[in-house]
C-alpha cells in the first residue's frame, strides 16, 4: 500500500510505494546536522512533486533536495548516475514512527 508524505508547508509531495522497513541514521558530516531517517526506493516507484532546491556536497554525484520554503529535507537522488535507487527523508511520511522500524546505524563519520 502506498504511503504519502509532504513537508512541512506542504509544496512538496512524496508518495512511495510502501512504507519502510527499515531507515539508516547516517553519523557523515552532512546528516549528523540534518538528522534524517533516511529510506530506499528504486526511482521509478517514488513520486516528488512540487519545487525543491538542491544541496550538491562537494564532488559527489547526489542532490540533496529540501523546500525551500520551510526548509525540510525530502529526498536525495541521483544527478546523472544510475544508483538503482534514490533516498526519502522518512521524517516526512504520513504516520513515520522510528519506534516502528528497525533504525541501522550507519557508520560513515569520516566522510
Ligand atoms: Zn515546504
Amino acid at each position: 500500500m502506498s504511503v504519502q508524505g509532504s513537508c512541512h508547508c506542504g509544496n512538496i509531495q512524496i508518495k512511495v510505494p510502501h512504507a519502510p522497513a527499515w531507515v539508516a541514521d547516517c553519523n557523515c558530516s552532512l546528516c549528523r546536522r540534518t538528522a534524517w531517517r533516511t529510506a530506499y526506493y528504486p526511482p521509478e516507484q517514488v513520486s516528488i512533486s512540487g519545487d525543491t532546491k538542491a544541496y550538491i556536497w562537494g564532488d559527489r554525484m547526489i542532490g540533496i533536495h529540501h523546500c525551500p520554503t520551510c526548509g525540510c529535507g525530502t529526498h536525495w537522488a541521483t544527478l546523472g548516475e544510475d544508483f538503482g535507487k534514490m533516498g526519502i527523508n522518512a521524517r516526512l511520511l504520513d504516520d513515520f514512527d522510528e519506534g516502528a522500524v528497525e533504525v541501522r546505524k550507519m557508520d560513515n563519520a569520516g566522510d
